[in-house]
């Protein structure tokens, strides 16, 4: 097959609305890199003061797309990885984020479970039965926690600090579907182009903003897993195989499948990007309507972030998780 702009041999076969696309190497990078100045421009993701925080995981998703806003735009870029303690999976996938950031001019930082809470994700995996939910959920409340403290100190450091996630089409379109299913509307809000706090979604403006607060925001929104892979494997990428040993995402997976499949057999190409502006439409419109009480602007007591209480969700649940670990390791 050959790339429709170029004639030379085609790598990659891209979604357009109405067909496929083939496209050669060199179309890809740039297509690829065309949907991220789309996604910036069109949700208003990064201005001109503007310092990007990766939120740099070492896989696939996360190098590409380092490479891909180091390459295009001339803001100030930095890169975090968070270290769970996760043995044989997260100290080999920081050793590329280390290398790739280097290469890319990035300036890395590192933090670490253990040094920030006193314990890693393989103490709390040893101890899950003392828990009622699955690792990840733990995981992930604790990592985004720690990712945010960082980010409010580079933010007295660097100008205007954005979190940016490798968040692909696929997996915002999955997580739509998964969080409509479970009709949980609170994660729902996580899938808009800028997030972190509700009231600053879609259709509101960045510099309404309230001063110290970290938008995180998703660059890579129009670009596909399967495109994203590709980018990774033209460019002669190299990362770890596999994925997290505790990861239990069995439900995301057959959904995948069951979305990839509706796509292929029904040749709607447009279908994902229907419904990420689907969703989008009507997020905005929502949370237009949406009136913020003033009690729901207090700040945690403990990280600062809004919350209805004193002390917010994710630091009772930290707080709790902590407790249980340290009489756990005590005992041993
Ligand atoms: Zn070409
Ligand atoms: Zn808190």
């Amino acid at each position: 097959m050959k790339c429709v702009f170029c004639n030379k041999e085609a790598v990659f076969e891209a979604s357009t609305p109405t067909k496929k696309i083939s496209l050669c190497e060199k179309h890809l990078v740039e297509d690829v890199s065309k949907k991220v100045k789309l996604a910036v421009k069109k949700y208003g993701l990064i201005s001109k003061n503007t310092t990007i925080l990766i939120a740099l995981s070492g896989g696939k998703d996360s190098i590409s797309l380092m490479h891909v806003l180091s390459k295009n735009f001339e803001n100030k870029i930095i890169a975090v990885s968070v270290n769970e303690g996760i043995k044989g999976y997260r100290d080999e996938s920081i050793f590329f984020a280390k290398k790739y950031a280097k290469e890319f001019g990035v300036k890395h930082y590192v933090i670490e479970f253990k040094k920030e809470y006193g314990f890693s994700m393989d103490d709390v995996v040893r101890i899950m039965n003392k828990f009622p939910l699955k690792p990840c959920s733990y995981c992930g409340v604790l990592r985004r926690q720690l990712i945010n403290k960082f980010a409010k100190k580079m933010n007295k450091k660097y100008d205007d600090v954005r979190l940016a996630t490798a968040h692909t089409l696929d997996d915002e379109v999955q997580s739509i579907f998964m969080n409509i299913f479970q009709n949980d509307f609170e994660k729902l809000m996580r899938c808009s182009a800028i997030t972190g706090y509700y009231k600053f979604n879609n259709g509101i403006k960045p510099k309404d903003f309230p001063k110290g607060f970290i938008p995180r925001i998703k660059p890579y929104r129009l670009v596909s897993e399967k495109e994203s892979m590709a980018y990774f494997l033209v460019n002669n990428f190299k990362t770890i195989e596999g994925s997290c040993p505790n990861i239990s995402d069995a439900y995301r997976n057959r959904l995948r499948n069951a979305l990839n499949k509706y796509v292929w057999k029904s040749r709607r190409y447009d279908f994902k990007l229907n419904i990420l502006n689907w969703f989008d439409a009507i997020l905005s419109k929502k949370l237009r309507n949406h009136k913020i009480k003033s009690s729901e602007l207090k700040e945690c007591k403990i990280c600062g972030e809004p919350t209805s209480g004193e002390i917010c969700k994710t630091c009772i649940l930290i707080e709790k998780i902590k407790e249980v670990v340290k009489n756990e390791i005590k005992k041993e």
